[in-house]
């Protein structure tokens, strides 16, 4: 078998990919072990998602819908609307099951007259530009690793790069029956946030819930980890009481990783096999999507993948910075901190980061509001309660 594009990962990032490709009459392959998309975290969009979304032409339609995200600590809770933000072009997002969000995306890439080949890969032979799947080998001109968090063309060719301070785990599962409590709008996402790491709440459609927990290094649970964490949050306890879980829990860890490069002669990567961050403020499928849809993009019209990637890595300064300033607890400070603290450019700046206003041109709210976490909790441990 032989194809011009061959993409490895019928996910967000492959069929973002795929599509700008495909529609430009390229000869595009998506291989993806899976015949239909699965059950898979990764659930809760940001507002700024909706940028390729349209531009794939995926209806969105029968999704829960998202205006805000809610952060609880302790005594202290705070929402953000997503309307507020600096520049609310997209003003909500959606919760999604992935195998129903997953298999719209892959709509629109065959719509578009990409291919897909149901097939395992195994391993990808750089110089005979070759992939080995379960299926046979697949020769192609442009490889692209679309196949996620493993990492499979970094890890095999030794550029994987954990980050040094975010090594964290995760358990999740999905409830039904979980309560929204004050301050949460329907179909908002809650995090309660413990010493020893955080929940996510993320509300489907259809009544059900996901349900996560991420440990930080510093836990200190031991055996039951997650009622061990219930009992350490109070305030996600008191979400799931009488709740029904749905399903055994998963686990993940490690996740947070770049690989050194996200491209080389005749290949690219994109979505989490080129980087994923934290997932806490749900920035991985905007990051999946802006990042494939951009590179197919690239490819198509012999654009520069070195000045692609640094657009990418710029992107994603200022959501780290923010997410290294949650785990700190300055994130918390501020975005708790008394009402007339929160002047409404920093508030709409906090807005703008967690509607993921972070790839197109004109961000400089959120890049603004970023390094400033630590100088603002300051003031606001100053300020009178
Ligand atoms: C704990 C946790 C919670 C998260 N929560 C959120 C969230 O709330 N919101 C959010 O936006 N993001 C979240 N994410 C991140 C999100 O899951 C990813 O960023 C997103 O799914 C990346 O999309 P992708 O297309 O790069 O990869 P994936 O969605 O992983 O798609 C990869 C595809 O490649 C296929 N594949 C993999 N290996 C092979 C192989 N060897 N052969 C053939 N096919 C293969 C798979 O079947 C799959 O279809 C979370 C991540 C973690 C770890």
């Amino acid at each position: 078998m032989h194809a011009d594009v061959l993409i490895l990962g019928a996910g967000p990032a492959g069929c973002a990919v795929a599509t700008p490709l495909a529609r430009a009459g390229r000869d595009v392959l998506i291989v993806d072990a899976l015949a239909q998309p699965a059950a898979a975290i990764g659930e809760s969009l940001l507002p700024f998602g909706a940028r390729v979304i349209e531009l794939m032409g995926v209806s969105m339609e029968g999704f829960q819908r998202k205006d805000g995200a809610v952060f609880t600590r302790g005594a202290d809770s705070v929402r953000f609307a997503f309307a507020e933000s600096a520049r609310p072009t997209w003003g909500h997002a959606w919760q999604v099951p992935r195998d129903d969000f997953d298999a719209r995306l892959r709509g629109a890439a065959l719509a578009a007259g990409a291919q897909l080949v149901v097939a395992k890969a195994s391993h990808y032979e750089p110089d005979a530009r070759t992939l080995h799947t379960d299926q046979g080998p697949i020769r192609c001109e442009q490889f692209v690793d679309a196949a996620g968090r493993r990492k499979f063309l970094a890890r095999q060719l030794g550029e994987v790069e954990l980050h040094p301070r975010l090594r964290n785990a995760a358990l999740h599962t999905r409830f039904r029956g979980v309560r929204a409590l004050q301050p949460e709008q329907p179909g908002d996402i809650t995090i309660c946030a413990w010493s020893g790491g955080w929940f996510w709440l993320i509300p489907f459609a259809d009544g059900r819930t996901s349900v996560g927990l991420v440990l930080t290094p510093g836990h200190g649970l031991k055996d039951d980890r997650w009622a061990g964490a219930l009992a350490a949050c109070p305030e996600a306890a008191a979400r799931l009481d009488g709740a029904e879980q749905l399903g055994e829990l998963g686990g993940v860890s490690d996740f947070t990783a770049y690989s050194r490069r996200f491209s080389g002669p005749g290949w690219a990567l994109a979505g989490d096999a080129a980087m994923f961050l934290d997932p806490v403020f749900s920035s991985g499928v905007l990051g999946a999507l802006e990042s494939g849809w951009t590179l197919g993009e690239v490819l198509r019209d012999g654009g520069d993948l070195q000045a692609w990637e640094q657009r990418l890595r710029a992107a994603m300064v200022p959501m780290e910075q923010s997410v290294l300033a949650f785990y700190d607890g300055t994130f918390l400070d501020v975005a708790c901190a008394p009402v007339g603290l929160q002047k409404p450019r920093f508030r709409k700046a906090i807005i703008s980061l967690l509607a993921g206003d972070l790839f197109a041109p004109g961000n400089e709210a959120s890049r603004r509001m970023a390094g400033k976490f630590g100088w603002l909790a300051d003031l606001a441990a100053l300020a009178p309660r």
